[in-house]
């Protein structure tokens, strides 16, 4: 089977446990503001790659991948998910480590079960969670949040550990009443491992220029990486309030 490729990294030290080797698939349907990838957009872009192609190279730097393993994120990885289940399933016979990264976008808790195939060969799930107000998710992403809350759900519920990502923007996500909120609806997943809080950075913007694309966020400024701190806090203090006090949770 062949998957359409953005790109791929043979030493990721930030996508999940260990070093890594990153897979970058093509193609999102989100539009992010603070997107730092606009070039992975395109359904269409990127080149093809078979399993064996992606293991050939993991097997070729797999001496430097310490407490690792492979991770694949995007773009979105679940617009292939099937190229990515059996991708992970050769890898999971290796013995390699396996780690989803996605912002769960596609998925629909009516057809819940079009996922277990994949979500069987994962180690580990890193999910984003964007912003936990729908309405606000909408301006940000330019989709609801119901669904990817409803994926978090899932995702638990079928075991698989889950990392949650939030990226804290100024004036988009940085308010403490979301960060509680969001550490409240945390607490209804059991196989939360962590929690990653991350500054809002404006690297990407370079890319944006390169593709003639306005870039949405221009005036926002980086943050503060003690406000990411302080955010985590936040919702790590509503993760604890809500399993203390279930009926908190939403
Ligand atoms: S989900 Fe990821 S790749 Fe897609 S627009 Fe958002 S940040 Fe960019």
């Amino acid at each position: 089977m062949t998957g359409r490729i953005h790109s791929t990294e043979s030493f990721g030290t930030v996508d999940g446990p260990g070093i890594r080797f990153v897979v970058f698939m093509q193609g999102c349907p989100m539009r992010c503001l603070y997107c730092h990838n606009p070039d992975s957009w395109d359904i269409n872009g990127g080149t093809m790659m078979s399993t064996e192609e992606i293991l050939d190279e993991y097997e070729r730097c797999r001496a430097f991948l310490k407490n690792g393993g492979l991770t694949v994120t995007g773009g979105e990885p679940l617009l292939q998910k099937e190229f990515v289940a059996e991708l992970f399933k050769k890898a999971k016979k290796r013995g390699i480590h396996t780690c989803l990264d996605t912002s769960g976008v596609t998925f629909l808790k009516e057809r819940a079960e079009e996922f277990d195939a994949l979500l069987s060969v994962c180690d580990l799930v890193m999910l984003d969670i964007k912003h936990i107000s729908d309405e606000e998710h909408k301006k940000l992403t330019g989709h609801t949040n119901k669904n990817i809350l409803d994926f978090a759900r899932y995702i638990s519920s079928r075991g698989v550990q889950l990392w949650i990502r939030h990226v804290v923007v100024p004036g988009i996500t940085d308010s403490r009443s979301e960060w509680y909120a969001l550490g409240s609806f945390l607490a209804e997943l059991p196989t939360l491992k962590a929690v990653d809080v991350l500054p809002y950075h404006d690297m990407g913007r370079i890319k944006y220029e390169a593709l003639g694309i306005e870039y949405p966020l221009a005036g926002t400024p980086p943050l503060e990486k003690d406000i990411a701190v302080r955010a985590k806090n936040v919702i790590l203090q509503g993760l604890t309030d809500a399993l203390k006090n279930p009926s908190r949770q939403k």
